[in-house]
């Protein structure tokens, strides 16, 4: 493993805001100053295939990536577009009734909610939802 794939997922794994590349290369370039934009994708593409990172889409916006590889779920505030980590429960129901509705043998799922987060919620707590965050 290279000296920049190795900081990157260190950075990656200190963390758990699920940054987008662009903050990983501002915390990677204090450590390595010559680093380039191209090369952070370039080795987050590296990590995800090699199964160190995940990469979560959604839709138009910046891809996240997430250090942490265990099962786990997601909420995304809708107000200020922060994760955070769910738990997910055993899986049994979800993926028997998908294979029964689709006839596909499943290998894995994910679960994604959205919401508001603490701070959003004690900042407008009676602001109605989806002034522009959603999809
Ligand atoms: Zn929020
Ligand atoms: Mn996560």
């Amino acid at each position: 493993m290279t000296k920049q794939r190795r900081a990157i997922l260190e950075v990656l794994r200190s963390t758990d805001r699920h940054p987008d590349a662009y903050w990983i290369y501002e915390t990677v370039r204090q450590k390595i100053p010559n680093i380039s934009l191209g090369t952070i994708y370039r080795t987050l593409k590296v990590l995800c295939d090699a199964g160190l990172a995940r990469e979560l889409n959604y839709g138009d916006q910046l891809s996240r990536y997430d250090g942490n590889v265990s099962h786990h779920g997601h909420v995304t505030c809708l107000r200020c577009g922060r994760i955070a980590d769910v738990r997910i429960p055993p899986d049994g129901d979800f993926t028997q009734v998908a294979e029964q509705d689709s006839g596909f043998q499943i290998k894995a799922f994910r679960v994604e909610f959205e919401g508001l987060c603490p701070e959003c919620r004690s900042a407008e707590p009676d602001q109605p939802l989806n002034s522009g965050g959603g999809r």
